[in-house]
């Protein structure tokens, strides 16, 4: 009997948990230091909050930029962590973290990907997003065929009949962008939220109604409370409105949009110092209670924390500084600057600029 080949780990210098903003930047600190890192998210998309809460909204407050949207400013930093080529593992959560005698540690993701890594950075924000579901028995079987609960993942609109449920922007820019000329527009529209009460951009609304004038969007106030299914497709949806009247809406495809949630998961049971849910860090090198793993941006604690993108940024340097004995234990560790370090210059794929 043949013994079935066991895939050895990704051995990296550095793991990284999250890749929003202060994830992202971390990369480009270590790679400052020559320390080389993956990075892992349990969204579709890198950006953390910035993409999946505010991704067109405007931020002010980051230096010399005077204003970037939250897409913009993930954009930006992919850009400035390109010549690091740090992977991204999107789609999965760091589930299992097990140090070894050695100091380094073990990591299992949802998606069965295993890391051997030197160190740990957990930039995991306000912890894994996740969807909030529809609570109607049974409905989860369809998820990924006709259910979604993410809008970067779902199918193509053409011709279908659409569901979407849900009272927020997300959800009216979903039902608007079904209803858009063009090869992918759904042969219906039917929005679903308990009240006639929506709350969305004055921009987004002023276009539903219009949308809603012509028919091509119609509107439900109700609450889901059952299904119809043939030949394992999922066929209608049950809706109850307030006066207790079952409406049947046929579909093809639901999208479920009650926003996300965040989980702080199982980063609380790695056995890390831990108060109301974040990591309890020092500020001299943002190390967590367990040597070799350190916490960045929104998850971490300490006297005077501001959960601001530009403190995350700051914290990165020191967390990388305060990582690079660890992974070289041999190499004194000076700071240089980018603007003269020819060094630098190299690691950054930049010509040096000659000396006068
Ligand atoms: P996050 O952005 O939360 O990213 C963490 C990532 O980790 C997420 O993508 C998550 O999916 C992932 N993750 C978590 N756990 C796991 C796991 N176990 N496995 C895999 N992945 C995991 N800040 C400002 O400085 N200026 C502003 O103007 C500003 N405006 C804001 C507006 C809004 C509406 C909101 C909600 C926040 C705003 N903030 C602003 C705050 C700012 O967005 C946060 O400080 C910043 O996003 C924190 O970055 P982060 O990388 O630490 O965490």
């Amino acid at each position: 009997m043949g013994i079935a080949a066991v895939a050895s780990p990704i051995e990296t210098d550095a793991l990284i948990i999250g890749a929003g903003p202060v994830g992202l930047f971390q990369v480009f600190q270590l790679g400052l230091l020559e320390i080389k890192a993956h990075v892992v998210d349990s969204l579709p998309y890198p950006g953390g909050q910035c993409v999946e809460l505010y991704a067109g909204k405007p931020i002010y407050d980051i230096p010399a930029l005077q204003v970037c949207t939250g897409q913009e400013l993930t954009d930006r930093l992919l850009k400035q962590i390109q010549p690091f080529g740090a992977p991204i593992h999107l789609n999965q959560v760091v589930t299992s973290v097990q140090r070894r005698a050695d100091g380094r540690f073990d990591i299992e993701t949802s998606g069965g990907i295993r890391f051997l890594s030197k160190t740990i950075f957990i930039a995991a924000g306000v912890g894994a997003f996740q969807p909030k579901p529809l609570k109607v028995d049974g409905i989860e079987a369809f998820l990924g065929s006709q259910l979604f609960y993410r809008q970067g993942e779902l199918p193509d609109f053409a011709g279908k009949h659409v569901v979407v449920v849900g009272g927020e922007e997300a959800a009216v820019q979903c039902a608007l962008d079904a209803v858009q000329d063009g090869p992918h527009q759904a042969a219906s529209v039917t929005l679903i939220h308990r009240r006639d009460d929506l709350k969305a951009s004055p921009q987004s609304l002023a276009r539903l109604k219009v949308r809603r004038g012509q028919d091509d969007i119609k509107f439900i106030a109700g609450q889901v409370t059952g299904f119809d299914s043939a030949g394992g497709k999922l066929q209608a949806l049950k809706v109850t409105d307030p006066d207790d009247t079952t409406h049947t809406v046929v579909l093809d495809v639901v999208v479920v949009l009650f926003g996300l949630s965040p989980k702080l998961g199982p980063i609380g049971d790695w056995g890390m110092a831990i108060e109301r849910k974040q990591l309890v860090v020092d500020t001299e090198k943002f190390a967590t209670s367990v040597p070799g793993i350190f916490a960045v941006g929104d998850i971490n604690t300490y006297p005077g924390k501001k959960k601001l993108i530009l403190c995350g940024f700051h914290e990165c340097v020191l967390a990388a500084f305060g990582a690079a004995p660890i992974v070289f234990p041999d190499r004194a560790i000076h700071l240089q600057y980018t603007t003269t370090s020819p060094r630098l210059h190299a690691l950054l794929g930049v010509p040096t600029p000659s000396a006068d």
